[in-house]
């Protein structure tokens, strides 16, 4: 079985081993994917909420060539056996010299250690217990058992952990029988253990937390590099806090800092004064948004008056019929609806073709003897459409091409309607 070595030395990149047992995984598109496990390893396998570690594995070619193959994933099974899934194989027995991606391990252990930190800190301070945690490629959370967290507790707790950051606590792991983790569970020292049974790796930060953990750590809070509470979040057990540590916190930091100078710079502001622009901005699109209703209310009043003197009653009935190509549907309403007030006997059949397709509005005076949504719904249904309204106001879709024959078709339905009823 494999000796992990990254449970003596977290800080280990570099070691020697060699290759116990190979299998393929998988062969797709000429592509083999194959599993390496090594007598000793100092990659971490994904486990307890840690990602795996990348990196490289060398080898010494039969022909004397260095082979340089890189290690893709790092994963245990249930026997304990640890598998590096590489894209070569390698011979039982063969050599190997190893190397970490040292950045990402490094990454992963600020994170991780931060995480420890983040929830003694939240346990101690407002009684919050962690029930799971999550550390992502971009950001970590973890989940807290309690109603709320306000804002001004986030800042609190932040102010807190990084203190403690800057305090550089040691941190250090010792190993203990499941009787003496249960005695310090007893004492109040653990708050949870896990199931397994035999021996097990507890992580101590410096007077201040405990806890079972089989991750690879950081050997002073110090490490962690300070950290950066982002999103609060509600789940179905309590409160979800979204934290980055180290290198992600300061490019988290830079880049809102970019976004907010971004924002602020066509406006000759600085970003400190964001807020109060956007709450202006605001109130002052409310107001022209109002400004701009009224002002195409006063506008469709006009217009309707003009095109009731354009037409003339014939046969007991004024037919304004219009199309626009600049005016929106929500402007061909609010017009017909006037047309229609300005003058009785009439009957407003107006279309938008601002968009494709075109909407068409038929809207009729106080007193027709007809309905506009039964006229328009008629004459809709016979090219397949779908559209219709109340008695004095209707309105339905077409497409551009079919739009003429569809207007031609409404305005002869609703002379037809108006002398039938005159007859
Ligand atoms: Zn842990």
């Amino acid at each position: 079985m494999v000796e992990r070595l990254y449970y003596n030395d977290s800080f280990l990149s570099k070691f020697r081993a060699h290759v116990t047992d190979v299998r393929e995984l998988s062969r797709t598109a000429g592509q083999s994917l194959w599993q390496l496990a090594l007598d000793r390893s100092a990659f971490y396998p994904t486990s307890g909420g840690q990602p795996f570690d990348r990196g490289t594995l060398l080898a010494e070619a039969r022909s004397g060539a260095t082979l340089e193959i890189p290690v893709l994933d790092v994963q245990e099974e249930e026997s304990g056996e640890v598998w590096h899934f590489t894209e070569k194989p390698l011979a039982a027995g063969t050599a190997i010299e190893a190397s970490i991606d040292w950045p990402r391990r490094l990454d992963h252990m600020q994170q991780h250690s931060g995480q420890h930190l983040l929830s003694a800190v939240f346990a101690k301070e407002i009684g919050a217990m962690t029930v799971s945690f999550h550390l992502g490629e971009e950001s970590s959370t973890v989940d807290l058992v309690t109603d709320a967290v306000t804002a001004a507790t986030l800042e609190r707790i932040e102010k807190k952990v990084n203190e403690l950051i800057a305090e550089g606590r040691r941190i250090s792991t010792t190993t203990v029988t499941r009787e003496e983790a249960e005695a310090l569970l007893a004492a109040g020292r653990l708050h949870k253990l896990p199931e397994r049974i035999g021996s097990m790796r507890l992580i101590a930060i410096e007077n201040y937390d405990l806890n079972a953990c089989g991750g690879t750590h950081l050997h002073s809070t110090g490490q962690i590099g300070g950290m950066l509470l982002r999103s609060l979040e509600k789940v179905r057990q309590g409160v979800r806090v979204e934290f980055v540590c180290g290198q992600r916190a300061v490019a988290a930091a830079r880049r809102d800092w970019t976004t907010l100078v971004k924002m602020a710079a066509p406006l000759s502001i600085g970003p400190a004064e964001l807020p109060q622009a956007m709450e202006r901005f605001q109130a002052e699109a409310k107001s022209s948004q109002k400004e701009r209703q009224k002002l195409r209310e006063e506008l469709a009043e006009y217009h309707a008056s003009r095109l009731v003197v354009e037409d003339t009653i014939r046969e007991g009935l004024r037919l304004v019929k219009r199309v626009f190509a600049d005016r929106d549907a929500a402007y061909c309403k609010l017009l017909a609806s006037r047309v229609c007030a300005a003058a009785p006997q009439t009957v407003a059949l107006i279309a938008s073709t601002h968009i494709d397709p075109a909407t068409v509005v038929l809207a009729s005076s106080q007193g027709m003897p007809f309905s506009c949504g039964d006229l328009l719904r008629q004459s809709l249904a016979k090219i397949g459409l779908r559209g219709g309204g109340s008695a004095d106001m209707a309105q339905g879709q077409v497409a551009r091409e079919q739009l003429d024959s569809l207007l031609d078709d409404v305005a002869v339905a609703v002379r037809v309607a108006k002398t039938a009823a005159t007859a």
